[in-house]
């Protein structure tokens, strides 16, 4: 049964979402409360993790005080949780895909088909890529990532041909079906960005994911890992162990390995990476696959609001609203708060800030001081090892009021001890749940 057929059930069928509501969100909603004059005007901009989690529990916990517009130019958005599972046949491509019509019949929801490309937040206008505009009290943006130009990679033909497949589709099927056709005897090489990106136990867990399936469909064949960072970074342990005994002799790791450019040989490509004292090594590959560097999506650089390294978007997290424009909040992939950039966190924060737009639009209390004892974003992540086991990775992250962001509580961190199969069967419960969560 795909992932969208049980969503489809009634909600009475399927259970709750125990460890999905550990978002600090502060269950006051919905508690007799004087009601607005007219509905507050809150605009979603993106229907992935962050963005539809928000538009629900806005529309949710707002009821008829709000009302919850969705901008997001696809019909479906395709989870990039789980997509690793494509490359091996585990999951299908088309399982992961999650439309908007129970957002909209269940909770009200407005959805857009359209893309964002500017907003006015002093006078609360977003412009739409089709001319039109919407008008908003609050703005939510959960654009999710982009990526810094590759040099080599310049056209879409080229970017299908070496796939990032870091954004869920078609990219992730590309790299399924180069990995499928290549000879065996092959090499395919990997890159990994320079953190913080996307996922940060994803690229190891697609490492694993991609030996895998040479060791069991093309034994003669080998992976080449090149990772901009000094070390591995999420659950070493668990993936040098996989790396060094697991695919001994199949998987190569390269740490301090940045690429830099990619270039075509007939049916081979190159990835060229810096030697340290002037020069380049090329390495050589008949499937390439590299993750150009990551940012915030291109929709909050033209808002004006990545203020953190020149790359991710400044919030208060304990709104999320944006350190460089008020009425607009960040959340998801694109904010730079110190939380990792993951679904299950996106999802958390996106609670969180529904929490503080419900308030902010009905005039309660939004009290600093209390929120920063609250305000609580929890991970859970689990990562394929082999075909039929995975390990895990749980963390909390709270209110830093040194900093003013957010910081893992050491003693609420875990990982999970050796790989399993029970873990991977609880991988497939945990990302339904999420779904659920998310678009249901
Ligand atoms: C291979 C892989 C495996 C992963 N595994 C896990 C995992 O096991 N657990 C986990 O927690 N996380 C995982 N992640 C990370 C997770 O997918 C992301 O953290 C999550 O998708 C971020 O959510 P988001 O809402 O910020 O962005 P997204 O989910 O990417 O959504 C962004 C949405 O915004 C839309 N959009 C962009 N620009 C505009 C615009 N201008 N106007 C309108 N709409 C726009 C896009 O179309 C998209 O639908 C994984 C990622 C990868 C790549």
């Amino acid at each position: 049964m795909s992932f969208e057929t049980i969503l489809k059930q009634p909600l009475n069928r399927r259970g709750f979402l125990g460890v999905l509501g550990s978002a600090s969100v502060l269950a006051t909603m919905g508690a007799a409360r004087p009601a607005r004059a007219a509905a507050a005007r809150v605009v979603v901009v993106g229907g992935g993790f962050g963005g539809a989690t928000a538009a629900k529990y806005i529309a949710q916990w707002g009821g008829a005080g709000v009302s919850v517009t969705l901008v997001e130019p696809n019909a479906r958005h395709v989870s990039c949780i789980l997509s690793n599972l494509v490359l091996n046949d585990r999951v299908n491509l088309a399982s992961l895909g999650f439309g908007y019509d129970r957002l909209k019949q269940r909770y009200g929801i407005e959805v857009v088909a359209d893309r964002a490309v500017g907003a006015d937040p002093v006078a609360g206008k977003l412009d739409l890529a089709s001319g039109i505009a919407l008008d908003f009290d609050r703005l939510v943006i959960a654009p999710g990532i982009g990526f810094d130009p590759m040099p080599g990679l310049d056209t879409p033909e080229q970017q299908m041909l070496v796939p990032h497949a870091w954004q869920a589709g078609a990219q992730t099927q590309s790299l399924r079906d180069q990995l499928n056709a290549m000879a065996d005897g092959g090499t395919v090489v990997m890159s990994i960005p320079k953190a913080p990106y996307r996922c940060p136990p994803g690229p190891y867990e697609r490492a694993c994911v991609i030996a895998d399936f040479l060791k069991r469909k093309k034994p003669k064949s080998k992976l080449v890992v090149l990772d901009a960072n000094a070390d591995i970074q999420a659950e070493p342990l668990m993936f040098r162990n996989a790396f060094t005994m697991l695919y001994a002799g199949r998987l190569e790791y390269v740490p301090n390995a940045m690429v830099t450019r990619v270039s075509f040989e007939g049916r081979r490509r190159k990835a060229w990476v810096s030697d340290g004292v002037g020069g380049e090594i090329a390495w050589t590959a008949d499937v390439l696959n590299v993750i150009p560097r990551n940012t915030a999506a291109r929709l909050a650089h033209d808002l004006g609001v990545v203020n953190v390294n020149g790359r991710w978007a400044g919030v208060n997290p304990l709104t999320y609203e944006s350190t460089a424009a008020a009425r607009i909040h960040v959340i998801g992939d694109a904010q730079g708060t110190g939380l990792p950039k993951a679904g299950h966190i996106a999802n958390s924060e996106a609670k969180i800030c529904a929490d503080a737009i419900v308030r902010m639009v009905n005039g309660w209390p939004v009290d600093d001081a209390v929120r920063m004892q609250s305000v609580v974003a929890n991970s859970a992540c689990f990562s394929p090892i082999t075909y039929d086991t995975a390990s895990w990775l749980n963390a909390v992250f709270a209110y830093d009021p040194a900093t003013g962001l957010m910081k893992r509580v050491d003693a609420s961190f875990g990982e999970a001890p050796v790989r399993s199969k029970e873990n991977y069967e609880h991988m497939m419960k945990w990302a339904a749940r999420l779904f659920d969560d998310t678009f249901a």
